[in-house]
């Protein structure tokens, strides 16, 4: 029997490491003014201290190889320390794990050349720089990337950028893009059009419009301007035309990424809802003996096991460098949709409780939202599946390599 759901004895300690470092130092920094206006010379002072301790107890870096600085885990083992630090509002960051630095970073270290990894990972993994990744443009449909207007003309030894970015996270002190343009728009396959520059965000042309209000407040998504932006063709990143290849390899474990962080999230909830459930009392008994607050622990219960089974696998699949186009978004789909479930769900037990920010649920929910369309909306995930499932339907009489390639 070759199935076995546990981890390695290495794998389980880094993970209770972590549960550790994140119970003791991260959860009784995290007072609720940190994140008062005034207050961000106080949560910079906070964030540094702990990613000191962080360094200091090996738990830095956990996506990276140890020859950058990083702890070198594979994806499944990385799932388990995401979901471990998601149950804190800084943990990532704390870890510096965080999106979008931690796409970027394995983007560089896949595409960068020797002296483009020197230049800007070499800092994002030391934790003195931040990046962030430039692609959705407001005039355009972020889904279909073979859309994008912002366009790059090659000029002497430079190419020059025109174009509009927005919703880009992190871009305020970020010291680097990761920008997305066209450079070609009459390529014969429409997802050669666009290729990949590294940006210093210093360069002239590049102008932060506005740091976007949205649902759930400010929170350094950004609106860009490029105006004849240069950038010296050194920092084409990957090849000319394959912006496409480089956003579908940076995506897909960046997606899973995200699915890991969920998941936390996920099991935080749960727990607030059956803890509320247990202590609040209605109509003779406690909410927990109620069959309809009992239906809606079983059925977050059942979506969270399953959202578990099927990060682990997409990650194993991942981690053994078999296809994992269609676990990844089913993974994306699914938990995406479990997280914002489960989270309305907990607000429903906790009533007005719920409802107010006396509790973590309110600014959950509304960040669970963009998660239905952020990095791949549902829809685009259902396409790409029912794609996917057609195809191994017609070409071997059978759906069996669609759903995972189980044995079953
Ligand atoms: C919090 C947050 C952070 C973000 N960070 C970044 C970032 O750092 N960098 C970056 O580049 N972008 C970022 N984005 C943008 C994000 O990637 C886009 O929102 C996403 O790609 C969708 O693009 P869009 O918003 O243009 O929606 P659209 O593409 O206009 O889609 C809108 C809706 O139309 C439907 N739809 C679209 N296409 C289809 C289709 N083919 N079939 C059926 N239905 C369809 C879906 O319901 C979809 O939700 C961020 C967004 C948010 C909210």
């Amino acid at each position: 029997m070759a199935i076995d759901f546990s981890f390695g004895p290495e794998v389980e300690e880094v993970r209770q490491r972590v549960r550790h470092f994140m119970q003791t130092e991260v959860k009784p920094a995290e007072s609720d003014d940190l994140w008062e206006d005034g207050n961000r010379r106080k949560l910079v002072e906070t964030i540094i201290m702990l990613r000191q301790k962080a360094q200091q107890s090996g738990v830095w870096l956990p996506h990276m190889p140890r020859e950058w600085g990083g702890m070198g885990l594979g994806p499944t083992a990385v799932a388990a320390v995401s979901s471990e630090a998601a149950r804190t509002r800084l943990g990532a960051f704390v870890l510096n794990c965080q999106a979008p630095d931690e796409g970027n970073m394995h983007t560089l270290l896949h595409f960068g050349t020797d002296e483009q990894k020197q230049r800007f990972l070499k800092p994002l993994c030391q934790g003195t720089a931040r990046s962030c990744f430039a692609m959705t443009e407001p005039e355009v449909a972020g889904s279909d990337p073979t859309l994008i207007q912002t366009h790059a003309v090659a000029d002497g030894d430079d190419y020059v950028i025109n174009g509009h970015k927005w919703f880009i996270s992190g871009a305020n002190g970020a010291h680097f893009a990761i920008l997305i343009a066209r450079t070609n728009a009459d390529a014969d396959v429409p997802q050669e059009r666009n290729s990949a520059f590294i940006v210093d965000s210093k360069s002239p042309g590049w102008t932060i419009v506005r740091d976007i209000e949205t649902m759930s407040g400010g929170h350094n998504h950004c609106e860009i301007r490029i105006e004849n932006l240069r950038v010296p063709k050194q920092n084409l990143l990957g090849r000319l035309g394959g912006g496409h290849e480089l956003g579908q390899v940076r995506l897909g474990p960046a997606r899973l990424a995200h699915c890991m962080r969920w998941l936390g999230q996920i099991e935080l909830a749960l727990e607030m809802m059956i803890d509320r459930a247990s202590k609040r009392f209605s109509h003779g008994s406690l909410l927990s003996e109620k069959q309809g607050i009992q239906w809606l622990i079983a059925d977050s219960g059942m979506e969270l096991y399953a959202a578990k089974l099927m990060v682990l696998h997409a990650a194993y699949k991942i981690e053994n460098k078999l296809p994992y186009k269609i676990e990844v978004s089913y993974c994306k789909h699914h938990v995406a949709n479990t997280l914002w479930r489960v989270i309305d769900r907990a607000v429903q037990v906790h009533g007005a409780l719920g409802y107010s920010t006396d509790t973590p649920l309110s600014k959950m929910l509304t960040q669970a939202r963009w998660a239905r369309f952020a990095d791949g909306a549902d829809e685009i995930h259902q396409m790409r599946i029912a794609q996917l499932l057609i195809q191994a339907y017609g070409e071997s009489g059978s759906v069996k390599r669609a759903t995972g390639d189980l044995p079953l």
